[in-house]
């Protein structure tokens, strides 16, 4: 007779995309994840391929409050990625139920990537078929519906590029085809163009869309939107000049932008977004990565606390990946959300859980995270003035 491995460490007795949280605390003294009790790796196909990834994944923390999730792209380094580590504390061990609740639905866009116009039509009618309402055209074209609002990502061709910018131009006039005119489109260039470029492009654009709502970050920086926005009569919407920036106030400062794009994971959280909101004082749009809706709820629950709400938030990604870990599953009906806990399958999460070559990239790199994170609340508190926005991690 054998007698059960009961020690907590051991690889095998812990469950598929489990990670050894005893080894993560041993590496940051164990404040940093006080609370948390299971920490689970999901890795998910998308249907969609969506910024070049065909799969994505992340960690889900479980603590007090329920699950937090974080998912930055690999590409992001333990730095950059400290403010996702804190946004899925928060979420775990505090939560939001204490926050303010304005609205019982949170409005959300479509999302299109750069696909030909068959698959954007395809994506609009898929949306649009899960409504109560039916297809997204007739929804639109009702009197009393609210408006479908879809983004586009566009390649951020320049002029030379003629068949990425044709491109572009088709998928741009499918989706105002497909949605009628009084749906809202709006484009998401990430910084792609230069001043002149967005200068020349972005009318061109408009022109395809019959109007756009506004652009996304046409161009890298901040000083280069605040230009654009004196030379063209688009509205522009800061997302990289906000979430990336070490100086997100200068949008405000140098008469940027129109719309503030806000992320709860890399902007760390809930609060710090409706404390950056506030100091920002333009309209916001709450948008997401792709997440599962463990995510997705947070950037929901900031919606929901956000006194004004005047454009449709980026929060509609779920059915971008093929499997989800939440009954039910935060995908919009009739073009938007309802702002309710989220509740997490167990057996949904098991589906979705990595294999162990992904949960020991996870184990490893979220005690890098979580390094970068301390490190970084440490700084901030020995010298506050460093604290991005003023606002402390
Ligand atoms: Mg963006």
């Amino acid at each position: 007779m054998t007698i059960p491995n009961r020690g907590p460490a051991s690889a095998s007795a812990r469950a598929r995309g489990e990670l050894d949280l005893d080894a993560l605390r041993a590496g940051v003294g164990g404040r940093l994840l006080a609370g948390i009790d299971q920490a689970v790796v999901w890795d998910v196909a998308m249907r969609t391929p969506f910024r070049g990834l065909t799969r994505r994944d992340g960690v889900l923390l479980h603590g007090p409050a329920g699950w937090g999730e974080l998912a930055p792209f690999w590409d992001y380094d333990a730095d950059a990625c400290a403010p996702w580590l804190a946004a899925a504390l928060e979420q775990a061990t505090v939560g939001t139920t204490d926050l303010p609740r304005y609205r019982q639905t949170v409005p959300v866009n479509i999302t299109v990537p750069a696909v030909a116009p068959d698959r954007a039509r395809a994506l609009i009618a898929a949306a649009g078929a899960s409504t109560a309402t039916g297809p997204a055209r007739s929804a639109s074209r009702r009197p009393d519906a609210v408006p479908v609002t879809v983004k586009i990502k566009v390649t951020g061709a320049r002029l030379s590029e003629r068949q990425a910018l044709a491109a572009d131009m088709e998928r741009i006039e499918a989706v105002r085809d497909a949605i009628g005119p009084r749906g809202r489109i709006r484009i998401d260039v990430n910084g792609a163009w230069d001043l002149e470029t967005a200068r020349k492009l972005l009318p061109l654009l408009d022109t395809a869309a019959q109007g756009l709502e506004y652009v996304e970050q046409p161009c890298g920086s901040t000083q280069a939107l605040a230009d654009l926005r004196r030379l063209v009569n688009i509205p522009i919407a800061a997302d990289e000049s906000i979430r990336l920036s070490a100086d997100p106030l200068a949008v405000t400062r140098l008469d940027a932008a129109d719309v503030a794009v806000l992320k709860v994971a890399p902007l760390g959280g809930v609060r710090r977004c409706l404390a950056l909101v506030e100091r920002l004082g333009l309209p916001a749009v709450v948008s997401s990565a792709i997440d599962t809706s463990v995510g997705i709820g947070a950037g929901v629950a900031l919606a929901a606390a956000l006194p004004e709400l005047e454009h449709a938030c980026g929060l509609g990604t779920v059915r971008l990946l093929a499997r989800d870990v939440a009954v039910p599953s935060a995908v919009p009906a009739n073009g938007a959300l309802p702002v309710r806990p989220v509740h997490v399958s167990r057996a949904l999460l098991r589906s979705a859980s990595a294999d162990a070559e992904v949960t020991s990239r996870w184990q490893a790199r979220l005690a890098h995270i979580a390094a970068a994170l301390q490190r970084r609340r440490e700084r901030e508190v020995a010298d506050p003035g460093r604290a991005v926005a003023g606002l402390r991690l």
